[in-house]
């Protein structure tokens, strides 16, 4: 039993390099919520919420947004999805990320992830997927491929 939702824990979002930032959005957590359901397996948040630090370590980095400071990221106002707490980086035991990434972008299809924005497959990685609810940035279609 989770504490955010059925089957997730507020800390499993916070930010990885111990700075205490955590303020997943609503519709990233629930979002994942519909995806567990759907998957009926655990899903392992590999990286959720990112300090503008850590996000820099990452090799991620969009410029912009005072969003960021609002929300209690103690960084600067560089963004990505993931400073905003707007994405998360997943897997899922037993599946690969292409199995992954197929079965969100079905369940995107039939209605059933409302709020998701941006699916892709994770580059040097066979299992990890992201996952972005965040709508700041305009793009053809939600569907990333191998990013
Ligand atoms: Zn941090
Ligand atoms: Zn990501």
């Amino acid at each position: 039993m989770g504490d955010l939702t059925k089957n997730f824990n507020a800390s499993e979002f916070g930010c990885k390099c111990g700075c205490g930032y955590c303020s997943p959005s609503f519709k990233l957590v629930s979002s994942l919520q519909e995806l567990r359901e759907e998957a009926g397996v655990a899903i392992t948040i590999v990286s959720g919420c990112r300090c503008t630090q850590h996000n820099k370590n990452s090799g991620s980095t969009i410029l912009g947004l005072a969003v960021n400071l609002k929300k209690g990221n103690p960084g600067d106002i560089s963004a990505s999805a993931h400073t905003r707490g707007e994405a998360a980086d997943i897997r899922v035991g037993g599946l690969s990320k292409g199995k992954l990434y197929d079965l969100i972008v079905a369940m995107h299809k039939a209605k059933k992830l409302p709020w998701l924005k941006y699916v892709y497959k994770i580059k040097n990685s066979a299992t990890n997927v992201h996952v972005g609810v965040d709508d700041f940035k305009k793009r053809a279609t939600p569907y990333g491929g191998d990013g």
